[in-house]
């Protein structure tokens, strides 16, 4: 038991110096004391809520990164994180919803109403919807793709956080403040550079129709082989048709994304000999330290690799 108690008081010792040197955002100098615990449903959302909160929050981010946001099983310690956050984080927009397993996480670690704020970050987001057959008219959820929604997923985090935790209000609207002035930046830089594809290669295709909100940011058609993650993914109706697609508008390059496995679109571009151009991330980050492992370097990743391959073809 000794050695048991002894470990677990190492591991608590590294966990507290890896949580501190994780870090490189603005607030990392700001006050420890007592955090603010927080609970993100995905990897995104963690990192714009860390921007904003530093080290005034502790952040617990439950989907693990390369998993799938809109279907999930909650474990035994998700709850448990749950039920101790004092502020938790979604998505919304029917991202959280695939099995219901977020509405049902609240209702059982017993969060919601004014003890336990529960927060939607794409509060005020003009949503998209779906429109392949049983989805009809549900909102689509990849709002943060566009990086002025991203804007106002970290406006709301500032809000949410000065409304629970008042006395840093300052600390939280300075952190927003240089966070959204490079997303801003970086909104601009993505318009500039993509001017240069021209218009008739404007075409995303990716295994799932994760490119709405960014298609209508950036000008690019999106197309897919399943419009939203469900049950019915990579079905020989839904292969047929992207293949029609793809012959059709001749496209030259495909993606897959890092959080969906590749094996539909690589019977796609088989069937179509069209490759596949590389990996984009849409529904989680990368792993830490690697490419994309935050919602800025995603989205740079994100830009660089379409902007690559569709000008390697445009040529
Ligand atoms: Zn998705």
């Amino acid at each position: 038991m000794k050695r048991v108690g002894k470990l677990m008081v190492v591991s608590l010792f590294l966990a507290v110096i890896l949580t501190g040197c994780k870090g490189n955002t603005e607030a990392d100098s700001q006050g420890e004391g007592s955090q603010i615990q927080v609970v993100t449903t995905y990897s995104i959302l963690h990192d714009i809520v860390r921007n904003i909160g530093g080290n005034l929050v502790e952040i617990q981010s439950l989907v693990p990164i390369g998993a799938n946001p809109h279907e999930y099983d909650p474990l035994p310690l998700d709850i448990q994180k749950t039920e101790d956050a004092d502020i938790v984080f979604y998505n919304g927009l029917n991202l959280e919803e695939g099995n219901s397993w977020f509405e049902k996480l609240i209702e059982t670690a017993g969060k919601g109403g004014e003890s336990a704020p529960v927060f939607k970050l794409s509060e005020g987001v003009e949503p998209l919807y779906l429109s392949s057959e049983g989805n009809e008219g549900e909102e689509d959820p990849h709002a943060w793709l566009d990086i002025r929604n991203g804007i106002k997923y970290a406006e709301n985090a500032r809000d949410a956080l000065i409304k629970i935790d008042p006395e840093h209000a300052a600390d939280y609207s300075e952190n927003a403040e240089k966070y959204i002035s490079k997303l801003e930046s970086l909104h601009d830089e993505v318009i500039e550079k993509f001017s240069q594809i021209p218009k008739d290669k404007r075409f995303l295709v990716t295994s799932e129709g994760a490119f709405k909100y960014f298609g209508t940011a950036y000008d690019f058609h999106a197309g897919y082989i399943w419009e939203i993650n469900a049950e019915n993914q990579g079905t020989p109706d839904q292969v047929t048709q992207i293949v029609e697609l793809i012959k059709e508008k001749n496209i030259h390059v495909l993606f897959v994304e890092t959080s969906i496995d590749s094996r539909s679109m690589e019977m796609v571009s088989a069937e179509t000999g069209v490759p596949i151009g590389g990996k984009l991330f849409t529904d989680s980050l990368g792993e830490e330290g690697e490419p994309g492992d935050s919602y800025i370097g995603m989205m740079e990743w994100n830009i660089n690799m379409i902007f690559e391959q569709l000008m390697a073809k445009a040529e």
